[in-house]
């Protein structure tokens, strides 16, 4: 593909032609009037705005219908995406994920390696080993890591990841360092819900939730366009919740929260210790549950519960019309789905509208495409360098 040494930068772009090219990733091809309508500017200057990126080739008028010519004020305006690449990492207790993506989040490379160890050396020389695989003769504009914790949006320290152990690790910077590219982290949710928005199933719609399952809960949110980081920037904890006044206790003793019931310990501990079993995990447990065994169906219609009071109140309080499912703990759907079901109705509220519950399977490779659009979205909001 021809390649233009000329055009800029996502992050190096001012705050007004960041808006333009955030709107046309979001929503685009747009037309100036519809940008001008969408982020509150006259048409004038929009005009204004992109005069300069078209100079550029950043963007481009999207090829026109046969007989009209270029240059019309109806005509779209696209970002050319593929000439921004990202990297997006996901790091679990295992294994390290990571994908290279356009600005849109097209996915164009993947790699992965197998943790011998969560020791910081040992994961940050495997992420570099797939920087310099995926990165190799490309132009990377920033690097985006999600692993579990409390980090805020667009953070640089992994803060209180039970599953490494890692709290007040400053990953970005020793990344950056090594690297010599921009890099920010995000909680692993988050990223992957700033990529179902990007990129996925939440592409088109304003307003939704991803809820995660697996070795934890997890929960993004989509308010008007924006992935939802509220005033501290860890907006979003689920995974604790008080879904039941009985039921068993998570590991920080909580009795009755949604990690209680519902990530894959909780469900192959519910089953395996009342079998005597030490050797259940999530297919053996969806096996005993597919053969009729009475301890692991009900273990799995408590999780459903527990992720139908969740999904309820969520949509209680936020209005929310739309609820993505997704996470390696899903497959427990199979035999949870109809209490999920009878919990949504039992707890929704009388007035609250009842929101499309969708699950989204997917592998780890998708978390890591997320966290690439956390990369693109960090240059494109609030890129490091810029007053
Ligand atoms: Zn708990």
């Amino acid at each position: 593909m021809q390649r233009r040494a000329d055009v800029p930068r996502l992050g190096s772009l001012g705050p007004s032609a960041r808006a333009v090219v955030r709107a046309l990733l979001l929503a685009g091809p747009l037309s100036r009037a519809e940008l001008a309508r969408r982020l509150e500017r006259s048409p004038a200057s929009i005009t204004k705005i992109t005069q300069p990126l078209l100079a550029t080739g950043l963007i481009t008028e999207d090829a026109a219908p046969l007989g009209e010519s270029r240059g019309r004020p109806g005509a779209p305006l696209v970002l050319d995406a593929a000439r921004h690449r990202f990297i997006g990492v996901k790091v679990t207790s295992d294994e390290v994920y990571a994908v290279r993506t356009d600005a849109a989040g097209l996915v164009e490379a993947t790699g992965h390696r197998a943790l011998a160890d969560v020791e910081q050396d040992t994961v940050v020389a495997q992420i570099l080993d797939l920087v310099n695989e995926l990165g190799r003769s490309v132009d990377i504009q920033a690097i985006g890591v999600g692993v579990a914790g409390q980090m805020s949006r667009f953070d640089d320290t992994v803060r209180g990841n039970v599953y490494l152990g890692w709290d007040d690790v400053p990953l970005g910077p020793i990344l950056e360092e090594a690297t010599g590219i921009p890099t920010v982290l995000s909680g692993d949710a988050r990223a992957l819900t700033a990529g179902v928005q990007w990129a996925g199933a939440g592409r088109g719609t304003s307003d939704f939730a991803v809820v995660t399952v697996g070795v934890g809960v997890g929960l993004g949110i989509v308010l008007g366009d924006t992935v939802l980081a509220g005033p501290t920037g860890r907006a979003g904890m689920l995974g604790h919740h008080r879904v039941s006044d009985s039921g068993p206790s998570c590991p920080r003793g909580h009795r009755g929260c949604a990690s209680a019931f519902l990530t894959t310990a909780a469900i192959t501990h519910g089953i395996g210790v009342p079998l005597g079993r030490s050797d259940v995990d999530l297919p053996t447990a969806l096996a005993l549950a597919d053969a009729g065994d009475a301890v692991a169906l009900r273990v799995f219609a408590d999780a459903g519960h527990a992720l139908g009071v969740l999904v309820a109140q969520l949509v209680n309080i936020l209005g929310l019309p739309a609820v993505i499912l997704a996470g390696d703990g899903l497959d427990m759907l199979a035999h949870a789905r109809p209490a999920m079901e009878a919990a949504i109705s039992e707890h929704l509220d009388p007035h609250a509208t009842p929101p499309s519950v969708t699950p989204f399977s997917s592998g780890f490779d998708e978390w890591a495409r997320g966290a690439a659009v956390v990369a693109c979205q960090w240059m494109l909001v609030d890129p490091p360098g810029r007053p």
